[in-house]
C-alpha cells in the first residue's frame, strides 16, 4: 500500500498536481479535484470528514491516502492590547509559540520556523532553549491554518517570521510555506504583507532573493557595528554585518531593519549615528523595538525618553524610523518567553533544576 502523503507540506501548485494524478487514478470526475484542494488551506477543513461535500467513501479513502496532520493548542493568552499568544504542540511534544497582532483593520501573525534556535542572541529568550529541530513546511503554515479553524475572522492579514528560529537556516521548509502563505490557492497573502525576518544568514538571503514575488526582507540588525554586534548576536562571527548588508543592497525587495534597544549596549550616539548611514545607503526603514522586559536577562531596556530622542536623530539624518509599541505587556508576548516561562513552571513542578544561560 502507498505511504500516506502530507498534502499540507507542498506548495498549492504540486499538492493540485497530486490531488488531480490520484483523482485521475481513482477514475473520479475531475471537480472532485478542486473539491479537494480548496480544503487544504483556503476554506481548510479539521479533518475530511468535515468536508461534506465529497461523499462519505471517498472522506474515508482521503483520511487514509492524504491525512491532514494538526497542531494542537496548548495555551491561548489574550492580552488586554488584543494581542493573542498560541502555545501550539507538535507531534513529538515539542512546543512554539506565535503571536496574533491586530492593529487599525490589519491581524498581524508572527509565525515560528523552527522550535528553539541554535543562534545564541543574548536578548532573546528563544536563543536561552538552543535548537530542538526545524519545523516542517505544513507545521510553519499550520499555525495559520489552525488560527483559522478556530475561528475564520481571525484569518491573518499579514504574516510576519519573526517568531521562534531563524527562518532562513529552515529555508526548504521556509521556502514552500511562502508559496502557501502566498498562491491564491493557498492562503493568498499578498507577498508585500508577508516579511521573512533573519539576523543575516546570507546563502538564505541570497534564495529568498531569487524568488519573483515582492516578500519584504527585514534584518535583525541590533548593532549597527560589527565589532559591537558580535557581543549581542554570536552570528556576526559567522555573516559579518557588512556581507550581510552587501548582500541586502542587491535586493528589489523593500527591507527594514530591525533593532531592539538596550540600555548602554546599543544605544549610544555613535550607535545612531552608523545606523542612520547604513539605512541611508540602503533606503531601509527602521523599526526600534523596546527590549521586552522579562525576556532577556541582565539586559535593560532603554528608557522611553532615550528611544524618542534616538528615532529623532534617525529622522533628523533622513531615516524613515518608527518607535513599534512593545505589544502584549501582560502576557508573555516577547518571542519564545512563554515556552520559557511553560517550561520553568513544568521544572518547577518537577524540582528540576532551570538553566537559562544562553546557548
Ligand atoms: S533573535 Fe532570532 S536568531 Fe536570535 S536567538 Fe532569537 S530566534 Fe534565534
Amino acid at each position: 500500500m502507498a505511504q500516506p502523503t502530507t498534502l499540507l507540506d507542498l506548495p498549492p501548485e504540486l499538492s493540485a498536481e497530486r490531488i488531480r494524478a490520484w483523482v485521475a487514478g481513482e477514475k473520479l470526475p475531475a471537480y472532485r479535484a478542486e473539491q479537494m484542494h480548496r480544503r487544504l488551506w483556503m476554506d481548510p477543513v479539521a479533518s475530511w470528514q468535515d468536508a461534506t461535500e465529497l461523499p462519505k467513501a471517498l472522506r474515508e479513502r482521503l483520511e487514509r491516502d492524504f491525512p491532514l496532520p494538526r497542531l494542537s493548542v496548548d495555551v491561548i493568552q489574550q492580552s488586554q492590547d488584543g494581542t493573542r499568544k498560541y502555545l501550539w504542540t507538535l507531534g513529538d511534544g515539542e512546543k512554539i509559540e506565535s503571536v496574533l497582532i491586530p492593529s487599525a483593520g490589519r491581524r498581524t501573525l508572527c509565525i515560528s520556523s523552527q522550535a528553539g534556535c541554535a543562534l545564541g542572541c543574548t536578548f532573546c529568550a528563544t536563543g536561552t532553549m538552543g535548537l530542538r529541530r526545524n519545523l516542517t513546511a505544513w507545521e510553519i503554515a499550520a499555525q495559520v491554518r489552525e488560527i483559522v479553524l478556530l475561528d475564520v475572522n481571525d484569518k491573518p492579514t499579514n504574516v510576519v517570521f519573526m517568531g521562534m528560529g531563524e527562518p532562513l537556516v529552515n529555508w526548504p521548509a521556509v521556502d514552500a510555506t511562502l508559496s502557501i502563505l502566498n498562491d491564491p490557492k493557498g492562503f493568498g497573502i499578498g507577498a508585500r504583507h508577508i516579511t521573512v525576518s533573519t539576523v543575516g544568514i546570507v546563502p538564505g538571503m541570497k534564495a529568498l532573493a531569487a524568488r519573483p514575488e515582492q516578500f519584504r526582507l527585514a534584518i535583525s540588525m541590533h548593532s549597527p557595528k560589527g565589532a559591537d554586534r558580535i557581543g549581542i548576536m554570536p552570528i556576526e562571527k559567522r555573516y559579518p554585518l557588512k556581507e550581510v548588508l552587501d548582500v541586502a543592497a542587491t535586493f528589489h525587495k523593500r527591507v527594514t531593519f530591525e533593532y531592539v534597544l538596550i540600555a548602554g549596549v546599543n544605544d549610544r550616539d555613535d550607535d545612531a549615528a552608523v545606523l542612520a548611514s547604513h539605512a541611508r545607503r540602503m533606503g531601509a526603514h527602521v523599526n526600534l523595538l523596546p527590549l521586552h522586559p522579562g525576556g532577556a536577562p541582565g539586559l535593560v531596556p532603554t528608557a522611553p525618553a532615550r528611544i524618542r530622542e534616538f528615532c529623532q536623530f534617525l529622522v533628523d539624518q533622513g531615516v524613515e524610523a518608527v518607535v513599534r509599541r512593545s505589544r502584549g505587556l501582560d502576557i508573555d508576548a516577547a518571542c519564545g518567553q512563554l515556552r520559557v516561562q511553560m517550561e520553568k513552571k513544568r521544572r518547577a513542578d518537577h524540582q528540576e533544576p532551570v538553566d537559562a544561560t544562553p546557548s
